[in-house]
């Protein structure tokens, strides 16, 4: 059985710490525009760089987020997708390039939000994520090589969040109205979160 997997949710919801465990389990490949765009992120296109967006807490224009996703499902098999559709008409050419087995959406109240964002600390030679209250290193050589994500400071925080509700819960509603959607509580621990998303992504 394939699985094609959409995780939609917040900046800050888990996404990319599931979508990874995710990816394991089911033998299928992680997509994820956010770290795409990160390995690229000085690439000339005719838009400017896709830091000049990110770094503001801006969407990077949807044509080269729609190539990057195309690409990717091209070579794949099963996937999960993770920072993806993030507007409707991103959406809209998603449901023209593949069809979805689940889509789960993890939810997160805004101020746990936040915490976990400006908190979160990430290790460059493993993609590993911590936070520096919940889930800070015992390794002293990990400790020193975290870094904080460009974005993740407290003002570009906001501004995706704002960006978040503006274009990518239209989103959310649509899958919501089809009945497609899936609400998981993603204000669990990670081990009972996944264990949630499993069980949904497995019936
Ligand atoms: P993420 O790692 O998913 O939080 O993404 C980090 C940043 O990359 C976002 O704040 C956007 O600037 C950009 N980005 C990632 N995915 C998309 C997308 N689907 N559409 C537009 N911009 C994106």
């Amino acid at each position: 059985m394939s699985h094609r997997i959409l995780l939609l949710g917040a900046p800050g919801a888990g996404k990319g710490t599931q979508s990874r465990k995710l990816a394991e389990e089911f033998g299928i490949e992680h997509v994820t525009t956010g770290d795409a765009l990160r390995a690229n992120k000085d690439m000339e296109t005719e838009y400017g760089t896709p830091r000049s967006f990110m770094d503001a807490g801006e969407l990077v224009p949807d044509p080269v987020v729609n190539e990057i996703v195309k690409a990717a499902l091209e070579d794949a098999d099963g996937f999960v997708l993770d920072g993806y559709p993030r507007n409707l008409s991103q959406a809209e050419y998603l449901s023209e390039i593949t069809d979805l087995d689940a889509v789960v959406f993890l939810d997160v109240g805004e101020e746990e939000l936040v915490n976990r964002l400006t908190g979160r600390r990430m290790d460059p030679e493993t993609g590993d994520i911590y936070h520096v209250e919940f889930d800070w290193p015992e390794d002293e050589a990990i400790q020193e090589r975290l870094v904080q994500r460009d974005d993740d400071e407290e003002d570009t925080v906001r501004e995706r969040l704002r960006v978040y509700h503006e274009n990518t819960e239209p989103v959310i509603e649509h899958f919501r109205e089809r009945g497609d959607l899936v609400e998981v509580d993603g204000e669990a621990t990670p081990a009972d979160v996944f264990e949630r998303i499993r069980d949904v992504v497995a019936n």
